[in-house]
């Protein structure tokens, strides 16, 4: 089977990390992103130096047009996807309690990180599903630790998120299970790429290292490792499973 895998977020950070480590391994792989275009076509580039085959498609995860856009065009460019990771996601605006936050940033958090995951999911399934004549495949989610920590004091809203994110990859998983797809996740602690300073910490995975069991923060390069082992068959009797890239934290 071709394995052809798209990347939501792929421009940046683990995404493009993932994205180059997957067109290395001889995936296709799909480029997403939503405004970064310079980048994701260095993204594209970088795949195709390392003899892999890659599109960059503009779309915004919370915006089903887009969505379904996006899965044309793998269609229309590589064939039927057979792989989906599930990485864009945003921290809103940091701010230390709930009564500081405003429903539109909430309301933005949980469109990209919970309905775009899902709305991309649902794509895939209706493309993927051996029971509907598809190929089957594999839908790795990027969870967070702050679904297990909570973000209190910073990010409730961006935990909660993700905590809707691991119950999403547990149920998808035993729904799918029958229909030749498997479904994971992988939540990482903190990781060293510029969703910190999206949310106005540039320096914060650096200076949140001494509360890291490893003393220091991982690489998005780290977290592609467990994203590749889930999306491909090393990992064919693991559904619904959660793997931690956290440095023991
Ligand atoms: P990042 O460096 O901020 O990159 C985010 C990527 O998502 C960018 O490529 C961005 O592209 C894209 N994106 C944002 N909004 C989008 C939208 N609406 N539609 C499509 N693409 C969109 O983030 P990261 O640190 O790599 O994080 C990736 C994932 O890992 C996220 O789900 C995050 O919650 C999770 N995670 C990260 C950490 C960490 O410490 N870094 C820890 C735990 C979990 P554009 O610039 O084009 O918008």
């Amino acid at each position: 089977m071709s394995e052809i895998v798209i990347i939501t977020g792929a421009s940046r950070g683990i995404g493009a990390a993932t994205a180059r480590l997957l067109g290395a391994k001889g995936f296709s792989v799909v480029v997403n992103y939503s405004n970064s275009e310079a980048a994701a076509q260095e993204v594209v580039a970088d795949v195709e130096r390392s003899g892999g085959r890659a599109i960059a498609v503009k779309g915004d995860v919370g915006t089903e047009a887009d969505v379904v856009h996006l899965f044309e065009e793998t269609k229309r460019v590589f064939g039927t996807p057979t792989g989906l990771v599930n990485n864009a996601g945003i921290v809103g605006s940091r701010k230390r309690r709930i009564e500081d936050m405003d429903v539109a940033t909430m309301t933005e958090v949980m469109r990209i990180n919970v309905i775009g995951s899902m709305v991309c999911a649902r794509e895939a399934i209706r493309r993927m599903s051996t029971q509907l004549g598809g190929p089957g495949g594999s839908i790795v989610n990027l969870s967070s630790v702050a679904a297990r920590l909570g973000g209190a004091g910073q990010y409730v809203d961006y935990a909660a998120s993700k905590g809707a994110i691991e119950s999403f990859t547990i149920g998808l998983a035993r729904e799918l299970a029958a229909d030749g797809i498997r479904v994971n996740a992988v939540r990482p602690g903190i990781i060293d790429t510029d969703i910190h300073a999206s949310g106005g910490q540039p320096r914060r995975a650096h200076e949140l290292a001494p509360q890291i069991p490893m003393q220091r923060p991982g690489t998005a390069e780290e977290v592609a490792q467990a994203v590749l082992w889930l999306l491909g068959e090393q990992s064919s009797y693991s559904t619904g499973g959660i793997i931690e890239a956290t440095g023991g934290r």
